[in-house]
């Protein structure tokens, strides 16, 4: 990505893009002497799957539909991943 010298109008445009959540504003610009990066944060899906999946892992929530769990594996004395219904259309599609 090259740096690109902007205006305080080209600023302003690139704000403005920002807030109608537009990429297009992605880059690195020159104001003065100041360099100004706009990047994406924490953007892709996997990234923001794994959050949701570790907030809920976290709750004891399942991790498909965010449902409480109350349901133990006998064999580990942890919760389970998944609900009731999500656990048991997940086995099936093993079998
Ligand atoms: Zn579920």
């Amino acid at each position: 990505m090259s740096a690109k010298k902007v205006t305080l109008q080209d600023l302003k445009k690139i704000v403005g893009g920002l807030e109608k959540d537009s990429e297009q504003s992605i880059g690195i610009y020159f104001f003065k002497k100041y360099r100004i990066q706009i990047s994406k944060y924490k953007s892709s899906g996997t990234e923001r799957y794994m959050r949701l999946y570790k907030n809920r892992r976290a709750q004891g929530r399942c991790i498909r539909c965010g449902k409480k769990i109350i349901r133990r594996n006998p064999l580990t004395g942890t919760l389970y991943r998944l609900c009731d219904y999500h656990r048991q259309i997940t086995d099936r599609k093993k079998r």
